[in-house]
């Protein structure tokens, strides 16, 4: 049955709108996805894993064991061709996780099923008007639903970004990739990636083992396949005839290819919503930003924009903050955003091998072995060093909280199960009951705890232990006791005082 009126619509169910649909269930917000697809299911492998930083945003809302039990722990962080080992990183998760992202796709429609977020399945948004009281949203059936809010969670193409009259600017593209999932009729003499004058092209098994951190594909099954074309303007959908033309272009044969259950084909455009709110419209993931998947970003990306705005628009939805507070969306993700832009440009044009190219790669690996730059990059790619400009101050202002061990009057307890329900958490670590929120004890939890570990962040090494740490539903730090006055940082971030 379907409602004509929810607070908050959700334009895709891609990893991105599932993931700001949970964050917005968890608040409490009447929200419903409208996803264009009958069911779940992908076309081709996409994202083929979780960065750590993603994977503590699922820990903080305490389902990244969910994940973890069924992808592989990797050392595949990298920049350029260089990998980085990630182990010493101060976090519960120094790791990849390699899943793919239909399965990531299917771990995360359960947690929002469990969360009775309405799916409205088979069906576009074709169009959409807004007005100072909310957004219609004209629906492939003809019909139409009504809501406070719209976010644009459909991807690259956005029909969202496009009606909103949203501006995408970028870089055009100057390769194209085909990539396929097929059987092969003979065996490459080897699986893996390699590098020619056409680009970068690679074959394996779908499935795959980590056996001691190595990849170690299965002897059967379907095959990935990755394949830069010759021709960089092939704009249409790619045929079984033009992966096996590129097959033979990169690999002087085409194995003998057959029954794709997939075939794609991908750019290294590099574009960006100008802005990613417009009154009632916000955009996020792909719908925002698309990129080449160097480096392997546009999902983490794109969840980590949900999970910045998914608490911020459920305050202003239950007029906790004003709309203003919707603004900090557009300003805190598109520099995150940019940056992604940026690095994958670069990554994409290193990907080339003419002379030069292979010059500047060995140059760039060579920074790379140093450990300051191999952190620093290794920090970037992971998302561990996201740092929002929330103004000067303590080094965890505007940065992730680390997951500590705890200790509290009802025993041991790790920071991150805290922020599982969403709601912001005032840490006490100095004297108990010496801190006072009661004009916002019904929308922050205070907890008195102690902890005598060392504060370390990732790329940045050890900081000063604060004795008092405000920390957002999405995990960053909005306020320290080196700050001025904590009540004007509970107002800004969660509203107005309210009396008892
Ligand atoms: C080859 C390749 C490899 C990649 N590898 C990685 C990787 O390793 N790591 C990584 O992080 N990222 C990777 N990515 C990127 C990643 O796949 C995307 O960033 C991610 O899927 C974005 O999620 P999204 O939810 O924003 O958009 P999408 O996944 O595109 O989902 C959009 C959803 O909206 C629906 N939709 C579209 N239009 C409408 C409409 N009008 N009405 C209703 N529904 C609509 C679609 O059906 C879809 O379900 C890769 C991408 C490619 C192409």
């Amino acid at each position: 049955m379907r409602k004509s009126e929810h607070a908050v619509i959700i334009a895709g169910g891609g990893p991105v709108g599932l993931m700001l649909a949970g964050e917005l269930a968890l608040a409490g917000v009447d929200v419903a996805i409208v996803e264009r697809r009958p069911n779940q299911d992908i076309n081709g492998s996409r994202a083929g894993g979780l960065h750590a930083r993603t994977i503590e945003i699922l820990d903080q809302r305490g389902i990244a064991d969910r994940f973890i039990a069924e992808g592989q722990k990797v050392q595949t962080t990298g920049f350029a061709g260089v990998t980085f080992d990630i182990s010493a990183f101060p976090t519960r998760h120094p790791y990849t996780l390699g899943l793919w992202q239909k399965h990531i796709e299917r771990i995360m429609a359960a947690w929002v099923e469990e969360l009775s977020v309405p799916t409205y399945r088979g069906l576009a948004v074709t169009d959409l008007t807004q007005d100072v009281s909310g957004v219609t949203v004209t629906l492939g059936d003809g019909q139409s639903l009504h809501a406070q809010y719209l976010v644009g969670c459909d991807g690259g193409r956005s029909l969202v970004r496009k009606a909103a009259g949203i501006d995408f600017p970028g870089a055009e593209p100057t390769t194209s990739n085909i990539i396929a999932t097929a059987e092969l009729a003979e065996l490459p003499p080897e699986w893996g990636i390699r590098r020619d004058a056409i680009g970068i092209h690679s074959l394996g098994r779908v499935d795959y083992e980590i056996r001691d951190g190595k990849i170690v594909y299965a002897d059967t099954g379907p095959v990935g396949i990755l394949v830069t074309e010759q021709n960089p303007d092939a704009t249409t959908e790619p045929t079984l005839d033009d992966l096996r033309a590129a097959m033979v272009a990169a690999f002087g044969t085409d194995y003998g290819v057959h029954s794709p259950s997939s075939i794609a084909r991908f750019t290294d455009a590099a574009r960006q919503a100008a802005t990613y709110r417009k009154d009632r419209v916000m955009l996020a993931g792909d719908a925002a930003h698309t990129h080449p998947p160097d480096g392997g970003q546009g999902l983490q990306t794109g969840m980590q924009d949900a999970v910045n705005l998914g608490w911020k628009l459920a305050q202003v939805v239950k007029g906790i903050s004003p709309q203003s507070l919707l603004d900090t969306y557009h300003a805190e993700r598109h520099p995150v955003g940019a940056r992604v832009l940026r690095n994958t440009l670069a990554a994409s044009t290193l990907r080339r091998d003419d002379e030069r190219t292979r010059a500047l790669r060995d140059t760039v690996a060579e920074l790379l072995a140093m450990d300051e730059p191999r952190t620093h990059f290794a920090a970037m790619m992971t998302g561990l060093d996201i740092h929002y400009d929330l103004g000067e101050g303590h080094a965890l202002l505007g940065r992730r909280m680390p997951d500590l061990d705890l200790q509290t009057a009802n025993g041991p307890l790790r920071l991150f199960t805290l922020l599982h329900d969403a709601n912001p958490v005032l840490l006490n670590l100095g004297r108990p009951g010496a801190i006072d929120i009661a004009p916002w004890a019904n929308r922050v939890k205070l907890i008195d705890a102690e902890y005598a570990g060392p504060w370390t962040l990732p790329a940045l090494g050890s900081v000063p232990a604060p004795s008092a740490v405000l920390i957002r539903p999405d995990g960053y730090v909005a306020w320290t006791d080196t700050q001025p006055t904590l009540a004007d940082a509970l107002t800004t971030w969660f509203g107005p005082p309210t009396s008892a």
